[in-house]
This record gives C-alpha cells, sequence and structure tokens, in this order.
C-alpha cells in the first residue's frame, strides 16, 4: 500500500479542502478580518509586498482573511493557467553529490548511504513509464555529481530530445559552468531547476558549508536565464536560521528575478545531517508563502511539492488550493527511491507511476482543477 494512503486524513483536515471564493469569505469576514483582506487586495494589485505585512501574513491566525489569501491565489492561477494542473515526471538519475549542505539527506559526509548511477538506459525507460501516463515534462535530478560530464549528459538529453519532440526536458543537477549549461541547452534541454534556498547570504553560509558560494549560486541563476532556459528557482519553509527578513529577501529576490517557476517546500529535518534535530516547517506557512508568491508573481508555475504531502496527507491538495499549479510524481525505480532520501519520511517510496497517476488523479478531484496531458510552459 502507498504511504499517502496508509496516512488517512482526518475530518478535520479532509473539511480544510472546501475552498470558498472571494465574496463569500467576505461576506463572513469581520472587521479586522476586512482590513487584513483589503491589504492582501493591494498585495495582488501591486504584486508586492512589505516587511510588516508579511510578518502580518505569517502570524495571523487561521481566520477568513487566510482563507481570502489562499482564495485570491486560486483566481490568479486560474485566470492565466485555468483550471490545469501540470505534471513534471522526475527521474532521480544519482544520489552521489560532492556537496555538503547541511540539510541534505544524500549530502557527501553520509556515509551511511548506499549511492546509485542509473544507467541511460534506466532513464529512458523512465522516460517511456512517464510519457504513457500522460506527462511532457522530465525533471532529470540529481546531486552534484561530476561522472555526470557534459558528454554523458549531452548524449543523454539528445536521446530524449530525439525520442520526445513534444516533451520538455527539464534540469535539476546544480551548480555547473556556464559553458556545460550552455552546452547542454543547444542539445535540448529547455529548463533548469536551481533552488537558491535563501536571498540572505549570512543565512546561504548558515545553511552550507563554507566552501560553497552564494555569489556562485546567483551566478548560477543568472546564466540560465540569460542562455535561454525556463529557471526555476525556490527555499525551503522553516530551515533552521529562517526568519521573516531572510523570506522578505526571498520575496524580493522573487520579485526582480521573474523566474518561470518556484519551487518551495516545508523543511524536514533529515537523519544523519547536521540539521537532524531540527524542527520541521511549518505546512500552514508554506501554504501562506505558496498564496503569497503566486499573488507577487501570477503566472509562475508553482509545484505543490512532495515535502509538503511528507508532512500533512492532504499537503498536496492544500498546495493545490493555496494556488500551485504543477505536481511531480515520481517516474523513478522503487528500487532507488529510498536511497535517494533528500530528506526523511518522503512519501511514495513504495509505488510505481501507474499507482501514483491513479492517487493523484483521485486527490486533485477534491480541489475542482484537472491533470492535463501537457508540457505546461511559462506563460510570459
Ligand atoms: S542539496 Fe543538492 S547540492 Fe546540496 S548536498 Fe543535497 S544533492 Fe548535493
Amino acid at each position: 500500500m502507498d504511504e499517502t494512503t496508509k496516512k488517512q486524513p482526518s475530518a478535520d483536515a479532509k473539511s480544510a479542502l472546501i475552498a470558498q471564493n472571494c465574496s463569500v469569505i467576505r461576506a463572513e469576514a469581520t472587521a479586522d478580518e476586512l482590513q487584513t483582506i483589503h491589504k492582501i487586495d493591494v498585495l495582488a494589485s501591486e504584486q508586492d509586498i512589505s516587511l510588516s505585512f508579511l510578518k502580518e501574513l505569517l502570524s495571523l491566525p487561521k481566520n477568513n482573511a487566510v482563507k481570502y489569501l489562499h482564495a485570491k491565489a486560486r483566481q490568479a492561477v486560474e485566470n492565466v493557467y485555468g483550471d490545469k494542473i501540470f505534471l513534471r515526471g522526475l527521474v532521480e538519475i544519482t544520489s552521489f553529490c560532492r556537496n555538503n549542505c547541511n540539510y541534505c539527506g544524500i549530502r557527501r559526509s553520509n556515509r551511511t548511504l548506499e549511492r546509485y548511477r542509473m544507467t541511460p538506459e534506466t532513464i529512458m525507460a523512465c522516460c517511456q513509464d512517464g510519457y504513457k501516463y500522460g506527462m511532457r515534462t522530465f525533471v532529470l535530478q540529481g546531486g552534484e555529481d561530476m561522472w555526470w560530464t557534459d558528454e554523458r549528459l549531452g548524449d543523454l538529453v539528445s536521446q530524449i530530445r530525439a525520442e520526445y519532440p513534444d516533451c520538455a526536458i527539464t534540469l535539476s543537477m546544480g551548480e555547473r559552468p556556464r559553458e556545460s549549461y550552455q552546452r547542454l541547452f543547444d542539445l535540448g534541454a529547455n529548463r533548469y531547476l536551481l533552488r537558491h534556498e535563501t536571498a540572505d547570504e549570512q543565512h546561504y553560509h548558515y545553511l552550507h558549508p563554507e566552501e560553497m558560494s552564494f555569489q556562485n549560486r546567483m551566478q548560477c541563476l543568472q546564466w540560465l536565464k540569460e542562455i535561454g532556459y525556463q529557471v526555476g528557482c525556490g527555499f525551503m519553509v522553516g530551515s533552521p536560521g529562517q526568519t521573516p527578513e531572510t523570506i522578505f529577501k526571498d520575496l524580493q529576490f522573487i520579485r526582480s528575478f521573474r523566474p518561470q517557476m518556484v519551487g518551495i517546500g516545508p523543511f524536514v529535518a533529515t537523519q544523519h545531517t547536521p540539521f537532524a534535530d531540527e524542527p520541521n516547517g511549518s505546512v500552514e506557512t508554506t501554504l501562506r508563502l505558496l498564496s503569497t508568491i503566486r499573488l507577487l508573481h501570477p503566472h509562475v508555475l508553482l509545484p505543490s511539492t512532495t515535502a509538503l504531502g511528507s508532512l500533512h496527507p492532504l499537503g498536496r491538495e492544500l498546495g493545490i488550493l493555496a494556488g500551485a499549479n504543477v505536481l511531480m510524481p515520481n517516474l523513478s525505480p522503487v528500487e532507488n527511491r529510498e536511497l535517494y532520501n533528500i530528506y526523511d519520511n518522503k512519501i511514495c517510496l513504495g509505488d510505481g507511476i501507474d499507482h501514483c497517476y491513479d492517487c493523484l488523479s483521485a486527490r486533485m478531484e477534491s480541489t475542482s482543477r484537472r491533470i492535463v496531458v501537457e508540457r505546461g510552459d511559462f506563460v510570459g
């Protein structure tokens, strides 16, 4: 049985899925809530937020203003993308990594992990499975594994491009030289995911070992954009050392960088990492930030992440109801999934794509949105 069906949602959790529209919520709001609702309208129309209002949004009790924030975000995404939810088929091609990020389960120093690298044949088989189930984007993700030279990765990209000309190829392979990004783009990769992790330099150094460079991370994102990739940045919600001030910098970075995608999910404490004993990030804060990002950047492609589903039985549905419009089912062979342990208690480790697809489709019915067979490119 799938992890997602083992965790039965409570009646309370189910009632969280009842989505009202803005006018109904406004009609039920108190005078105080209406004041906050007015500020949410200003946020949406100006596509900007102040630090003081961000702090207010993050500290509100769950009330009508919070419901309104989510409803407004749903309205914003539906204005651009209608009721569509796009799928990205995730293939975790390598669990080797040269880096040692303090939060990550596959960091180099974790000697307890059995490492793997998929063969190109296995990766192509994953794409074939994904295509059969309607996926028109393949995301090749891994640690910063230099075994995947430009030549090897380029050959793989070329092969996928030749066999699936109608699909987008997304890479999520970390920091590489500009020439490498260019070469992979020329061979047919379209998108690149590279979470910035935090837009605050001091916080970046708290999350990463000394040898990693905030400037280089930002430089890579800039190169990717200049080359012509659709670029995804993002951060964890509730990462150790995060404050409203650092989140504010993240939101301002998103406003100015205008990425095509933003991936945010709650921080999940993971064994064999320096942050193993830290508290997990909050699902509620993640949902509020998803809605805020949607209102700041209405066209952005925003995944409802597996990390959200790992911390709440209805996390992915709630993410969609907060303004997300992308899901990333895992196409990796079941035997590899547990080894790609970037964080603990990840869901969906035991089921193939046939089961995942049916499960996600059934779950999304409760959101009144629908999974579509499309590449789901950024609409700019
Ligand atoms: S977060 Fe990425 S770069 Fe950092 S250790 Fe994990 S896989 Fe490597």
